[in-house]
């Protein structure tokens, strides 16, 4: 049997026919000096990464970890000093009990924020999941029953920072200005670092001594420099996403100035206790592994969007960013333009998924957001976006947000797969 032969074989056992392999075998060509140059850029992140191990001296005493209150714990102190390094920032906080990537953000506002100072979107209307943290959708323990008001500067109508509308926004009371790097559920652009550092220098133009924090989800080792590098004072983000290369089963980070830091470690324990407590458990080595093997994981999530994105802009549909596009992120969106499509699509990512491929997923109304969502994730960690994953609200433009793949090897058949669901049931 030949190679070819042997991988339609196996490919028809996940339900792929001959038209749809050779429809990703044409992809595939045209990619080619693509994906030598998002290797490259593994290649400089690993080496950051490597260099920050070694530097640390990372030892196998650090994979132990600690119980209790975790007093002098070797292990989560070296790693957040390689997070620290790995940022190029004074100092990180990098822990399992920071539950998610809302709650990472959250923590970094509220703990550098007090009542009556003033909070600042510079690229209009933030993640979902923030809109209850500031209050901008009243919740109980927002910013805004703190008495911490917010202000956002409206994008352009291309979707990018207008410099106008923050120098607007920018008041005495202003405190903090946050920029979100990624899209997230939207249908703008996601921000080049480069970008982002041109707003942070026009901020602190404009007031010096303003914070700015850089929501950096889905971000990390896309490009070879992070928000940190062009002047960010926090960078913030989830583990069961980039930085956490699909082995980290919880946590999030905040990487920045001492400082803020410091405030966000004496708000997640307590004031008097900050960054001393917290105990590791046995997370450590899933932590430590993840970091490490991030960059290429990353290269792996960042070819599958654009393996998908020149698949279905063949096909006529919208997508964003373009697959010729220099990525910011590793989010892929593709309109498909209605809820059976989009159920189609999520179904066949499901379906080739290493967990759970057997179930349908179904919409549902997920916390924190005001549409029903529709997801698939079939995933080793529940939830987790570096792994191989769609959702989107059900909702115009009814578009598919997808990201993750651990190995570009199975991640490229599951967009194969969700092309060949849409097509058996005639949606395309
Ligand atoms: C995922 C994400 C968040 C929130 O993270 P969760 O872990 O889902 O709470 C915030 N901002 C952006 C841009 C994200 O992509």
């Amino acid at each position: 049997m030949t190679l070819q032969e042997n991988i339609l074989k196996q490919a028809a056992l996940l339900g792929l026919d001959a038209e749809t392999l050779s429809l990703g075998e044409e992809v595939m060509a045209s990619l080619k000096e693509r994906f030598q140059t998002i290797d490259g850029v593994a290649e400089i992140n690993q080496l950051k990464v490597l260099n920050a191990f070694r530097k640390n001296k990372v030892s196998e005493a650090c994979m132990l970890g600690t119980t209790g209150y975790g007093y002098n714990d070797i292990g989560r102190d070296t790693l957040e000093a390689v997070y620290a390094d790995i940022f190029h920032t004074e100092d990180a906080l990098v822990r399992p009990q920071i539950t998610c990537g809302t709650h990472a953000l959250a923590l970094a506002l509220m703990s550098n924020l007090r009542p009556g100072d003033e909070l600042v979107s510079a690229v209009g209307k933030p993640y979902d999941t923030l809109e209850e943290v500031i209050g901008i959708r009243p919740s109980k323990g927002s910013l805004a029953e703190y008495g911490i008001t917010y202000r956002q500067a409206d994008l352009d109508d291309k979707g990018m920072p207008d410099y106008e509308n923050i120098r607007q926004a920018i008041t005495e009371k202003t405190k903090l200005v946050t920029i979100q790097r990624s899209k997230g559920y939207q249908t703008r652009p996601s921000y080049s670092v480069e970008e982002i550092g041109k707003i942070i220098s026009f901020v602190k133009e404009i007031k010096p001594d303003v914070l700015v924090m850089v929501d950096n989800c889905y971000g990390e080792f896309v490009e070879t420099i992070e928000p940190s590098d062009v002047g960010a004072d926090m960078i913030v983000g989830s583990l069961i996403k980039n930085p956490g290369g699909g082995l980290a089963p919880i946590g999030g980070y905040i990487a920045g100035k001492k400082e803020c830091v410091e405030n966000a470690a004496f708000r997640l324990t307590s004031p008097g206790l900050g960054k001393e407590v917290g105990a590791s458990l046995g997370i450590l080595k899933d932590f430590y592994q993840g970091i490490f093997l991030s960059p290429d994981v990353t290269a792996n999530a960042l070819k599958t969007s654009i393996f998908a994105a020149t698949l279905f802009e063949r096909l006529g549909y919208p997508v964003l960013p373009l697959g010729t596009e220099e990525r910011h992120d590793i989010i892929q969106a593709i309109t498909l333009g209605s809820r059976e499509r989009m159920e189609a699509f999520c179904t066949g990512i499901q379906a080739a998924s290493p967990v759970d491929s057997y179930v349908t997923p179904e919409p549902w109304d997920m916390p924190g957001y005001d549409s029903q969502v529709i997801m698939a994730a079939g995933a080793f960690v529940s939830g987790s976006s570096i792994e191989l994953s769609a959702d989107g609200p059900i909702k115009e433009p009814y578009a598919v947000y997808f990201q993750g793949g651990l190995t570009f090897h199975s991640a490229k058949y599951g967009i194969l797969k969700a092309y060949q669901t849409m097509k058996d049931r005639n949606l395309l």
